[in-house]
């Protein structure tokens, strides 16, 4: 047959499923093609086909930028999940939840004449303190850790991210910062990654299709807004940036949560949690055998969309390299297991920790899976115990 994927560096053959030996592999990007296979299933049904002619112009009828259709079906996912409180709150799209981030932060910034601080606990999603010194305003600057900060002149307006569960240790986190403008990141807030334990009742929601569906390349996140005046200037800042998200997206994302909805979301979060779970038994099993790597620990929780206890099912491993002589840890998981993960550093922590991801394919999966049994056990042959 013809090949269905781009191979990865590792893979070769009509279908990516021969390895090629002594390769790299990279696991450093959260790329979610694990649910790939998920789409295949349900291919016919959730395709989405657009003539040349279709919705060419810049609005919606009624005037507006985004979707009628779209926001209700975001809605009732969120109903049926029951992870974010949505009553009284304004919807705004983005291009990718990216987009979101840098608007909220932005108009957060205007609530004070003097610059406003940035900052998240350690670790944090890299592209806070990236994007935020890229934009290199006069209005906001990313001071760092959230955890240090000086908190007590009170005039100081701290915007604080707030990850859970968080990128890349898998925590459910709270925000530091007492009195804080928080703005919650809650991308990975789905069953495939997290229990779900009451719903996330704040200002700023954000989330994205990207971990949801899988759906990365398709561009879209959104916003669930608290404060009416902080959701008119959002609006007017994605005017002014983008003119909304594309129509495409739209349509596409519709399609997507649709078919979700239809099954009240349990085919796709079944999938989805039954295919992290599995590689999180796996992963972590293997890793308890080793003294020299250890990874971060999550407990079992009471999940109410499940309606159960439910196994951790992280999206990364965040693994800490325990013998301090040893140098950055991600250049000892590439050069002794010939992994490509992120360092610890980007993360604001130390360079003993690095991040691999789990959400690739099951042949990519499969194969760290194997580079890292290597690597424990040329460790258990090295200290005697085998
Ligand atoms: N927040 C977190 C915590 C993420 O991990 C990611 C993606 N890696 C994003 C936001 C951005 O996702 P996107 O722009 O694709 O919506």
């Amino acid at each position: 047959g013809t090949p269905v994927c781009e191979c990865n560096a590792c893979f070769t053959g009509l279908d990516c499923s021969e390895s090629v030996p002594d390769c790299v592999l990279d696991a450093d990007s959260g790329n979610p093609i694990y649910l790939e296979p998920f789409w295949m299933k349900h291919a016919a049904k959730t395709a989405i086909v657009v003539s040349g002619w279709h919705r060419m112009g810049y609005e919606y009828e009624d005037g507006s930028l985004i979707s009628k259709e779209l926001r209700s079906e975001i809605f009732k996912l969120h109903d049926i999940v029951k992870n974010v409180n949505t009553t009284d709150r304004y919807i705004i799209f983005g291009a990718g939840s990216t987009q979101l981030l840098g608007a909220a932060v932005h108009n957060l910034s205007l609530k004070s004449s003097q610059p406003a601080k940035v900052v998240a606990s350690v670790p944090y999603y890299p592209v806070y303190k990236s994007q935020t010194e890229l934009l290199d305003s006069t209005k906001y600057k990313f001071t760092g850790d959230a955890s240090f900060q000086n908190t007590s002149d009170s005039s100081t307006n701290f915007i604080e991210f707030v990850t859970s569960p968080n990128n890349p240790d898998g925590q459910l986190k709270k925000a530091v910062i007492e009195g804080s403008n928080k703005i919650h990141d809650l991308a990975y807030y789905w069953p495939h990654y997290s229990p779900i334990v009451a719903p996330v009742d704040e200002d700023i929601a954000i989330f994205t299709l990207s971990k949801l569906t899988g759906h990365a390349g398709s561009r879209f996140g959104w916003a669930l807004i608290r404060d009416k005046d902080l959701y008119e200037r959002m609006v007017k800042y994605m005017d002014l940036n983008t003119y909304g998200v594309s129509r495409e997206t739209q349509l596409r994302a519709l399609k997507l949560l649709n078919h979700v909805n239809k099954g009240e979301g349990h085919d796709l979060f079944e999938f989805g949690y039954g295919t992290m779970k599995q590689r999180w038994e796996l992963l972590s099993k293997t890793l308890e055998a080793s003294k020299r790597f250890s990874v971060q620990h999550l407990s079992s929780q009471y999940c109410t969309f499940l309606d159960k206890h439910r196994t951790p099912s992280p999206a990364f491993a965040w693994i800490k390299c325990e013998q301090e002589e040893e140098e950055e840890c991600s250049k000892v998981v590439l050069g002794e297991a010939k992994v490509i993960g992120r360092a610890g550093s980007l993360f604001g922590a130390g360079n003993d920790y690095v991040r691999i991801s789990l959400t690739d394919s099951q042949d990519h999966f499969n194969r760290l899976l194997n580079h890292v049994e290597k690597l424990v056990s040329q460790e258990k042959i090295r200290s005697g115990t085998r």
